[in-house]
Order: structure tokens, then C-alpha cells, then sequence
């Protein structure tokens, strides 16, 4: 079987280093709060290209808190609005509602799969505070759109970039376009800790005080207590691995590049519509391909026939958040474009140690596919 992202095999490949930096750790006999997130902070804001970033639980809380840290703030308050795209994965909306924000809803541009630029507009009411944007499978949204619309109707932007560590626009990163922006290192991503880690970055020192006293219960300074915060740290142990995968992630990238290029070159099936291809345009969004997702409209017979000949793949995402329990209320609500590309999404594989020739394999087997 050629398993749809090997993570035994992407962490093996560190498996020295890994070791050592939790030994290093063990014996220190420091364990939270140190200089192993000292260091992974400064190291994943230099990547970036911001001034801070902040660790944090995970990636839902990165989004949370940044929220939160705008409302202690003075600059949202309970019941405003913000702008999410329709198709994301659901914790970019979770996050919203979980600060008593109102989530508005847009439909994505069905060839990017992220927000549509020019829907925007139309949907911005006089409590409008927010877009949040997600760079959803590793493609940038159209974020100097975006801030061109935000800059003229004064809205802060949160990115949510827990698909898209290192994607890049005019050489400026992910987690640097807006202002302020969210990561997920869940193991599955891009930058994947062996555990839970997320991170905020930001270019604004007030947010990132605010920030580093909301995760650790609102404390800037030991048993004071600014704002009532929340227990949501970066271990360790965690920051200590991050920092090692970190210095491959550029590597890892370029691995899932080749793989992308190869299945946008090779597979040729009227029955599959590939991404669109902008992997080569220097200027404009370098795709960092967390996840290569076609559509088709046989996508369980596909999913059936690439797995009876040994290829796993996933669905990102089967139900789209508007049609989940969790949001009963939005359940009769349409958003068409969204519900297609639930219905015709698929991702194959791809990830930093998957096989070229396995490349090849699949290929092969999605261009025999006929359903008819
Ligand atoms: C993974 C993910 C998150 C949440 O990250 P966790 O670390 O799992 O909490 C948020 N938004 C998007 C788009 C994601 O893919």
C-alpha cells in the first residue's frame, strides 16, 4: 500500500537528532517555558519574516487567542463580524464562535479553492472587523487583495497558515501578509511536532505581549495576572523537535514541489480535474502543496479504484462546516460552490518522503481510470 503521508518515515529520517534534543531536554530538568521555545520562536519568526512568534497548544489556539488577545485589546467585542471562507476546515470557524464572533461565510473561488477576493466587499456590514483568510491546502489566498479591502474598510486580518508554512508571495511568507497569523504543527502538517504545537507570528509587540500573557493564564510576570488567560503553551520537548524540522522544512517543500510538478505534468484524464497550476509562477503564489487535491465527479469510484490498487487517499474535507451538527443553525443555508467541491474533492498523495517511482505508480493508475 502507498500510504497517503508516512509519518513514521518522515520522522525517522531525524530520528538521530530527535533523540538528542529530548535528552538534551530530560536533562536540563526544565521542561516549560525555556530556552528551547526561546529559540524555536526565534528561529520559526526568522523563517517567517516577522518580528514575533508565539508557541502555543496548537493551532486551534493560535487562532482563539489571537481573536481573544484583539478583544482584551479594545479592538473587537463580542458579537462582531468576521469573514471566514465556506470550504475551510472547521477550526478556522470554531475559533470565531468560540469568542462570541459572528462567522459570515463566503464562498471560495472554485479554481484556488481559497476566499474569493471579489465577493468580499458585498459581505462587509458596519460590524465587520475581521477577514480570515486560510491558505487552505498550502496555496496563499489572495492576500494582497485581501489587504487592499482591508486596508480600505479598516479591518484587522488573521491568516489562518496551518496549511502553508513557507508559502510565499513576492518573496513575502505566509504568517507575514496579514497581521497577524495563526500555525498548526499537528504532526500531519507541513511543520509537524511529534504531538500537539501551534504558534502565532506577528509584526505588532502589543498583540505579541498580550499573546505571551493570555497563554500562560494571563501572566506577564510571575503571580500577576493582567487578563484571565488560558494554559496554552509549547512544551519543551516539542519546541526542541520543531527546531530541528524546521531547518528541513525548505528541503521538504521542494520534495513536495517535484511531486506536484510530476502530477500536474503526467496525469492526463478527462474524468480529473488537476489544481491549478501555479507552481511556476515566480512572481505571484509559491504553493507549498501541503495537500494535492483533484476533483472529479466519481470520486467514490476513483477513491475505490486507486485503493483496490494499493494507493490511499483522503477526503479534505467530506461535509462542509455550514452542513455539520456543530452548526445546526447554518444547515438550510446554501453555499453551492462549497457543497461541489466537498462532493468532488480528493487528495492524493504526497509528502516528504514519498517515493518517485511510487509517483509514477499513481500516475499510471489515475490515468486508466474509466468509470463508465
Ligand atoms: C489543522 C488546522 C487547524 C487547527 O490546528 P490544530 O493544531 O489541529 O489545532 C486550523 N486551521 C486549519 C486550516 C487547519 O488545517
Amino acid at each position: 500500500m502507498i500510504p497517503f503521508l508516512d509519518l513514521k518515515n518522515v520522522n525517522q529520517q531525524y530520528r538521530e537528532q530527535l533523540i538528542e534534543a529530548c535528552t538534551r531536554v530530560i536533562d536540563s530538568g526544565w521542561y516549560i517555558g525555556g530556552k528551547e521555545l526561546e529559540k524555536f520562536e526565534l528561529n520559526f519568526a526568522k523563517f517567517c519574516g516577522t518580528k514575533y512568534a508565539i508557541g502555543v497548544a496548537n493551532g486551534l489556539d493560535a487562532l482563539i487567542l489571537t481573536l481573544r488577545a484583539w478583544k482584551e485589546l479594545g479592538k473587537l467585542k463580542a458579537g462582531d463580524e468576521v469573514i471566514v471562507p465556506s470550504n475551510t476546515y472547521i477550526a478556522s470557524i470554531l475559533a470565531i464562535s468560540a469568542n462570541q464572533l459572528k462567522p459570515v461565510l463566503i464562498e471560495p473561488d472554485p479554481d484556488t479553492f481559497n476566499l474569493d477576493p471579489t465577493k468580499i466587499e458585498a459581505a462587509i456590514t458596519n460590524k465587520t472587523k475581521v477577514i480570515l483568510p486560510v491558505h487552505l491546502y498550502g496555496q496563499l489566498a489572495a492576500m494582497p487583495e485581501i489587504m487592499q479591502i482591508a486596508d480600505q474598510y479598516d479591518l484587522l486580518v488573521l491568516e489562518d497558515s496551518a496549511q502553508s508554512h513557507g508559502a510565499e508571495v513576492k518573496s513575502r511568507k505566509a504568517g507575514n501578509l496579514g497581521h497577524a497569523s495563526g500555525f498548526s504543527f499537528y504532526p500531519g502538517k507541513n511543520l509537524g511536532a511529534l504531538g500537539d504545537a501551534g504558534a502565532i507570528t506577528t509584526n505588532d509587540l502589543e498583540l505579541a505581549n498580550m499573546l505571551r500573557a493570555l497563554r500562560n493564564y494571563g501572566s506577564h510576570e510571575k503571580y500577576k495576572n493582567l487578563v484571565q488567560g488560558v494554559n496554552s503553551r509549547l512544551d519543551e520537548i516539542q519546541a526542541a523537535m520543531l527546531d530541528i524540522k524546521l531547518s528541513y522544512l525548505d528541503q521538504e517543500i521542494q520534495h513536495r514541489r517535484k511531486i506536484a510538478r510530476l502530477y500536474l505534468d503526467n496525469i492526463n484524464n478527462p474524468f480529473i480535474k488537476l489544481p491549478l497550476n501555479n507552481i511556476n509562477a515566480e512572481e505571484y503564489q509559491q504553493h507549498v502543496w501541503h495537500l494535492f487535491v483533484i476533483r472529479t465527479e466519481h470520486r467514490d469510484l476513483l477513491q475505490k479504484y486507486l485503493s483496490d490498487h494499493g494507493v490511499q487517499t483522503l477526503i479534505h474535507y467530506p461535509i462542509p462546516p455550514h452542513k455539520q451538527q456543530a452548526y445546526q443553525e447554518w444547515n438550510n443555508q446554501s453555499y453551492p460552490i462549497s457543497e461541489q467541491i466537498h462532493a468532488e474533492v480528493m487528495s492524493l498523495p504526497i509528502g516528504p518522503t514519498l517515493q518517485l517511482d511510487d509517483v509514477q505508480k499513481i500516475i499510471h493508475l489515475c490515468n486508466q481510470f474509466n468509470p463508465l
